[in-house]
């Protein structure tokens, strides 16, 4: 095993590289056929992508909690956060877009579920869930005002949890260049 990376977040989970020098494998340790590694790998990457769509949503929604209970305690102008307008509407669409990535998430998991191809919908929810949970927690930090940058407060470690989820199993871009392509044909 290579170094443990030091992380913005995700640090409950180590990351390291892994490195193979003259590793011999016999034959009976052998996943799948010799020479097919990367097709495997590659055919792993639909059901990554929907778990880190849910991941996302999970994510997103811890933030939405925090960020609504803090909106109806903390007063300020003599008034909660939560009765302020502008409030309301991160609260709606932080609400909205989570929900709507979590059908995105439901839609692809149950396609694979029954076996049939899903490249293009778990691209989508991995592309969606992610930019949603990540508006999320960057608007439920903005409702903590300045309580959201210490480490107090949750919404501080989702925000850093979260920025991963446009990066890994392929980054927004790359689910965007699926998309098209599953979509031009
Ligand atoms: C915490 C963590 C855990 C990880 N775990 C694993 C793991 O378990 N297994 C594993 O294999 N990998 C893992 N990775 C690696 C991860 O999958 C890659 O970092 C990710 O796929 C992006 O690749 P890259 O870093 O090489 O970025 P690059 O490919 O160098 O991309 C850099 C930027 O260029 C953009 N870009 C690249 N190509 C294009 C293009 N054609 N068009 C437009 N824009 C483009 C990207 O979107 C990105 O914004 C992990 C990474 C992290 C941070």
């Amino acid at each position: 095993m290579g170094k443990k990376e030091r992380k913005m977040g995700l640090r409950a989970s180590d990351t390291r590289e892994l490195v193979f020098q003259n590793a011999k494998v016999l034959k009976s340790q052998l996943l799948g056929h010799a020479g097919e590694g990367f097709k495997i790998a590659m055919s792993l990457l639909d059901s990554g992508r929907i778990g880190i769509a849910a991941q996302s949503v999970g994510i997103g929604r811890a933030a939405l909690e925090e960020a609504v209970a803090y909106a109806k305690e903390r007063k300020q102008f003599g008034k909660t956060l939560s009765s302020f307008q502008l409030t309301q509407a991160k609260i709606a669409d932080m609400a909205t877009n989570l929900d709507a990535a979590r059908l995105l998430v439901y839609r692809a998991a149950s396609l694979l579920a029954r076996g049939e191809k899903c490249t293009k919908e778990a691209s989508m929810a991995k592309s969606f869930a992610s930019r949603a949970a990540n508006k999320a927690c960057y608007d439920a930090l903005q409702i903590h005002g300045g309580n959201g940058y210490v480490r107090e407060f949750p919404v501080e470690r989702y925000f850093r949890d979260v920025r991963v989820t446009e990066i890994y199993e392929g980054t927004t871009e790359v689910q965007s260049l699926i998309i098209a392509r599953e979509v031009l044909g």
